[in-house]
């Protein structure tokens, strides 16, 4: 297929230009030197408040009032950022990382302990033709060129190295750490996209990642290179994500993924029903989605499943029947979903169709319904990661445009006493926690090829009402049948059971710059991956295989895998 276009600046739309100006006018304009006083301040009042008084909303809007910037208005979370770095850059203030948690912007951004970038590949087309998908000829297939994120990729004309340093570089400005990045590669079908074209992209992102601070953009000769590169580099690949249809799945395509560093697959399933697969003009069937993920989940990849209710002839009843499916079909089971309700786009198919009267968008109490109903059962080794695609209201041209529908929905289900028991709702973000009063729990269960175990770590809840908090978890998977799924052609998987997922949660912190109690260095890691080896050693296994990022290759050396062909192996005995 090929690649339709890159914008080069000029074509770039004036108004996206003159925004992304004032934006970095905005930032650019605050010279530290000339609040010093202010900021010496700021930063004593903010260290005398004790963690327990601390409160991240009214704690710094007290001091900030007492210090009015130019005598009238607030210091910005950024202004505070940028005069931290220049007076530890002076030698005026020791590095401090609890000061920096305090004062750095958006502090959810990287709670699950990575800093995820997202960058878009080329405007091209896709080879399936949905009849909800919009086509902005200015954005890969599906994108709108106004959607959050995509403005950014278009003014960096879609080069994946100016974008990926890009978002790197902003998460350091506002006080974050970018030592460990999820690179999410979205755009289209990936698979679609010619494979000189995707080796490109992939090593011109490493590439940014591996010229540190950017003052050195040299291209790496090679993919390989730029691989083996990022193993050390200060700013390593923990995560590489693409999204892809289920029909393109294949065992050339899963060895190519796994030869680019591709740790998780997200797949377009939108329904597993056939009737509305066709109605919606998928051309894929509810088989091939099955062989797709049976292939994906023995290979090792983490399988993030998009669904979509209200589709062209669906209910809401069918639409929960549907759900339904995505756990009692033992090919499906997700390790993740995002839950994308249908909108309607102009020029769409489905627009026409609405247009004469064939296609009716569900209300929000309907959908709120529906999601509220739908939420509760979601089992505990699968994480929501979305509830609404964040398109702009504008292109909405009927039905919900509640932005914030994750929230609403939450308001129901607390409202009917049914939380929801995802990983999303349990996971223990940016708390402390402490290492003695941690416990291993394991839900098992079979897939159609594997018998998969989610070995959870977690802290005791204080709150009777409320599970246990989530502060680690391990994804291992075990092959029933010897030589089925992609056992057939991944020799060095024979045998083998595998680690699909290590995650262990707390605000990103640097590599060998750990901040006491913080989950990510109490040791969890180490207590799961222990418990796995000893979970396959009792199931028969005599070694275990991981599905290694590039970056976390480091990791488990350190703990006794070594680098296969495709993935990393130890012995157990
Ligand atoms: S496969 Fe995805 S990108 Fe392609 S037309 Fe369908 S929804 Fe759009």
């Amino acid at each position: 297929m090929p690649v339709r276009r890159i914008l080069p600046t000029e074509e770039i739309p004036v108004q996206v230009r003159d925004r992304t100006e004032e934006w970095r006018r905005q930032r650019l304009d605050f010279d530290p030197a000339e609040h010093a006083s202010a900021l010496v301040y700021i930063f004593s009042a903010i260290g005398q408040v004790k963690e327990d008084d601390w409160d991240d909303q009214s704690s710094l809007r007290f001091i900030l009032s007492q210090v009015p910037k130019d005598g009238s208005g607030f210091y910005s979370k950024s202004n505070l950022v940028a005069g931290y770095r220049w007076m530890v850059e002076q030698g005026d203030l020791d590095e401090d990382p609890d000061l920096l948690r305090r004062i750095r912007m958006k502090p959810m951004r990287t709670a699950s302990g990575v800093a995820p970038v997202t960058v878009l590949t080329a405007p091209a087309g896709c080879p399936s033709a949905c009849i909800f998908c919009p086509d902005d000829v200015r954005m890969p297939k599906s994108y709108i060129h106004d959607e959050p994120g995509c403005q950014r990729a278009e003014q960096d004309g879609f080069d994946p190295f100016r974008q990926t340093l890009g978002r790197i570089q902003g998460f350091e400005s506002i006080g974050h750490t970018a030592d460990k990045v999820e690179l999410l590669i979205l755009g289209g079908t990936w698979s679609a996209y010619s494979r000189e074209y995707r080796n490109w992209y992939v090593q011109r992102c490493l590439d940014a990642m591996n010229c540190g601070d950017g003052s050195h953009h040299a291209q790496s000769p090679s993919l390989a290179v730029a691989l083996e590169r990022n193993v050390s580099a200060r700013h390593r690949n923990v995560g590489l994500v693409v999204e892809t249809r289920p029909d393109w799945i294949t065992p050339d395509e899963i060895r190519h993924l796994r030869s680019l560093g591709v740790t998780k697959v997200q797949i377009g399933v939108q329904s597993l029903d056939d009737r509305i697969l066709e109605l919606n003009n998928r051309g894929h069937t509810v088989a091939e989605v099955r062989r797709a993920l049976d292939l994906l989940r023995t290979a090792g990849f983490k399988l993030h499943l998009h669904w979509m209710p209200n589709l062209h002839g669906a209910t809401p009843e069918s639409d929960r029947r549907d759900f339904r499916r995505f756990f009692s079909d033992r090919s499906i089971c997700p390790d993740e979903m995002k839950i994308y309700p249908c909108s309607l786009i102009a020029g769409t198919e489905l627009h026409r169709l609405w247009q004469q009267g064939l296609y009716r968008p569900y209300t929000e109490t309907e959908l709120v319904d529906l999601l509220a109903d739908v939420k509760p059962t979601i089992p505990p080794y699968t994480r929501i990661n979305r509830l609404f695609r964040d398109i702009p209201a504008h292109h909405i041209q009927a039905g919900v445009r509640t932005s914030n529908l994750r929230e609403v929905v939450q308001r129901e289900l607390a409202r009917r006493g049914t939380p929801c028991g995802c990983i999303r709702c349990r996971e223990i973000s940016q708390a402390q926690v402490d290492p003695d009063r941690l416990s291993i729990e394991t839900t098992r269960y079979r897939t159609t090829l594997t018998e998969e175990f989610f070995i959870a770590c977690t802290t005791p809840d204080p709150e009777p009402d409320r599970s246990a908090r989530l502060v680690g978890f391990l994804r291992l998977s075990h092959i029933r049948e010897p030589g089925t799924g992609s056992h057939a052609f991944l020799d060095e998987l024979c045998g083998a059971a595998m680690i699909r997922e290590v995650h262990v949660y707390g605000m990103a912190q640097g590599l060998g710059r750990g901040r006491a109690g913080a989950a990510q260095h109490a040791g969890v890691g180490h207590r799961l991956l222990n418990e796995a080896a000893r979970l396959s050693a009792d199931c028969g296994f005599d070694r275990q295989s991981v599905i290694a990022a590039t970056g976390t290759r480091g990791y488990y050396a350190a703990r006794g895998f070594r680098q296969g062909e495709l993935y990393m192996h130890r012995d157990l005995n």
